[in-house]
C-alpha cells in the first residue's frame, strides 16, 4: 500500500524536528503575545472563492474540493489565511480585543504535481496580527519571520525581498497600464503569462520565463503608480527592517499568487534557483476581513512551509540518535508485581525507560539493550524476582551491582545527586 500522491507519512525519526519547530514558535510568538488558534480543516468552498480570488491559481486549479453527502460545496483548506479571518468574524474576536496576534500550524492542501518542496499536503507555520494599519506591524511580522528562521538554525542563506503592491486603485490604474504594454508583445509571451494577460495581470511580474522577463524590464513599473501613502508606508518598513539589521532586497517583481493583499508583499527565498525556493511569503491584507462580511480591520501576516524549511535543516535530524537511559530486561513475565513496581518508580522519578517485550533469552535482551546505546540495564533474572532485587548492570563500564527493591529510591536519588542520570 502507498500513501496517496504528494502526502508523505512523517516518521518517529522526523518528528522531533517537527516538535522543535513547534517549541521554538510558540516560545518567541509568545513573547509577542501570538496566540495559537486551530481551526478546521474543511470550509465551505465560497470562503476560499470570495477571499484568495477566482483567477488564482490555488482557487483555478489547486483546490481540493468536493460535495459531502449533504452536497455542500466543501473544500481543504489550501492555506491558513482565510480561515483565520473566517474565525476571526465567526468569534467576533474584535469584540474583545482591538488587536488579534494569532498564530496556526497545521496541514494544507492543494492539488499541484508533486516534486521536491512540492506537495498535496503540506504544512504552514503562520501568522496574523490583525486590527493595525500602522507600519510598524508589518515590521513585527517580518521581524518574527526572521527571528524564528534564525532560531530553528536554517543554515542555509535566505533573503528577504519586499515590495509594494499599493492599494486597490492604484493597482487598477497599473494594471491598465500593464495590460496595454503587453498586448503589443502579446505573441511573444509564454503561454501561461498570455493566458494571465486579463485575469491575472499581475502574476506575469513574476513570470520564470526569461523572454517574458526581458519583455517586462521596459514595462510600466507599478512602484510608479504609487501615491503618497503607499511610500511613505513602504519607506518607514524599509527604515525600520534597517535599524533592526534585517537585510532585505526590494523585488519590483514581488506580487503574491492571492488577491487578497494590499501595500507590502515579502518572501523570503534560499539562493537555490530551484522553483521551490521560497520558504515563507506574507503581506498586509486590509480588506480581507471586511470582503468576507466582517468590520472593516487591517492585517498583515506571513505563512512558512514547513517541509521546504525541513529540507534546509534535514541534516540536524539524520545523527540525533535518541538514547534510552535505562533497559529492563525480564525472564518470567509471570511475576509482574516486581515488574509494574519499578516501572511506578521510574515513572515517578520521570526516568525514560524501555522494557523489553521480546521474552528471549536474557542474553538476549542485554546485547539489545548495547545496541540501544542504553546507559543501564536492569536484568530482573528468576534469582532477582525470588529475592525482590534489581541486578543493574552500567553498560559502558560493565559494572553490576545488585540492589533490593524496597531501595530503588534511594539509589535512584543517589544517582540523581551525582548526576548520573541527567
Ligand atoms: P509557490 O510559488 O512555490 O507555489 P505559493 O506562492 O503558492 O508558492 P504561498 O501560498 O505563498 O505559496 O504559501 C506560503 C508557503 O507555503 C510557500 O512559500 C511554501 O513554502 C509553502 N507551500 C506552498 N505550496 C506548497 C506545496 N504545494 N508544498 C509544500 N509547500 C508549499
Ligand atoms: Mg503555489
Amino acid at each position: 500500500m502507498q500513501p496517496l500522491r504528494g502526502t508523505k507519512d512523517i516518521l518517529p525519526k522526523e518528528i522531533r524536528e517537527w516538535q522543535r519547530i513547534y517549541k521554538i514558535a510558540n516560545k518567541i510568538l509568545n513573547i509577542y503575545n501570538y496566540k495559537e488558534i486551530r481551526t478546521p480543516i474543511i470550509e465551505n468552498t465560497e470562503l476560499f472563492t470570495r477571499s484568495i480570488g477566482n483567477f488564482t491559481d490555488i482557487v483555478n486549479k489547486e483546490m481540493y474540493s468536493f460535495s459531502d453527502q449533504g452536497k455542500r460545496n466543501l473544500t481543504l483548506r489550501p492555506e491558513g489565511t482565510a480561515s483565520i479571518a473566517r474565525a476571526f468574524i465567526t468569534n467576533k474576536l474584535y469584540i474583545e480585543k482591538s488587536i488579534n496576534r494569532l498564530w496556526y500550524l497545521g496541514p494544507m492542501f492543494r492539488y499541484e504535481r508533486p516534486q521536491k518542496g512540492r506537495q498535496r499536503q503540506f504544512h504552514q507555520l503562520g501568522i496574523e496580527c490583525i486590527g493595525s494599519k500602522m507600519p510598524i506591524a508589518d515590521v513585527e511580522v517580518i521581524k518574527l519571520a526572521h527571528d524564528i528562521l534564525k532560531e530553528i538554525e536554517c543554515k542555509e542563506k535566505y533573503l528577504l525581498e519586499i515590495n509594494s503592491i499599493g492599494n486597490l486603485e492604484e493597482r487598477e490604474m497599473y494594471k491598465v497600464d500593464l495590460v496595454e504594454y503587453l498586448k503589443k508583445y502579446e505573441n511573444e509571451l509564454d503561454s501561461e503569462s498570455r493566458n494571465r494577460i486579463n485575469n491575472n495581470t499581475l502574476r506575469i511580474l513574476d513570470t520564470k520565463h526569461l523572454k517574458t522577463k526581458e519583455i517586462l524590464q521596459a514595462a510600466p513599473k507599478l512602484k510608479t503608480y504609487l501615491n503618497k501613502s503607499s511610500i511613505e508606508h513602504f519607506a518607514t518598513i524599509c527604515e525600520q527592517l534597517e535599524y533592526l539589521n534585517i537585510k532585505y532586497t526590494i523585488n519590483d517583481y514581488l506580487v503574491r499568487g492571492l488577491d487578497y493583499y494590499n501595500y507590502t508583499a515579502f518572501e523570503i527565498k534560499t539562493k537555490n534557483s530551484n522553483q521551490q525556493n521560497t520558504i515563507c511569503g506574507g503581506g498586509r491584507y486590509d480588506n480581507l476581513i471586511q470582503q468576507l462580511g466582517g468590520p472593516q480591520i487591517p492585517a498583515v501576516g506571513w505563512a512558512i512551509g514547513l517541509e521546504r524549511l525541513l529540507i534546509l535543516i534535514q541534516e540536524n535530524f539524520d545523527h540525533k540518535v535518541e538514547t534510552n537511559k535505562i533497559y529492563i530486561t525480564v525472564q518470567n513475565f509471570n511475576k509482574f508485581n516486581i515488574i509494574w513496581d519499578i516501572i511506578n518508580i521510574l515513572q515517578e522519578y520521570q526516568l525514560k525507560f524501555e522494557l523489553d517485550l521480546s521474552h528471549q533469552n536474557l542474553t538476549k535482551q542485554i546485547k539489545r539493550a548495547n545496541q540501544l546505546k542504553s546507559k543501564i540495564c536492569f536484568i530482573l533474572g528468576e534469582h532477582e524476582i525470588n529475592n525482590n532485587s534489581i541486578a543493574i548492570k552500567w553498560l559502558q563500564t560493565g559494572t553490576q551491582q545488585t540492589i533490593k527493591l524496597s531501595c530503588l529510591r534511594k539509589y535512584i536519588q543517589y544517582l540523581k545527586k551525582s548526576s548520573h542520570l541527567t
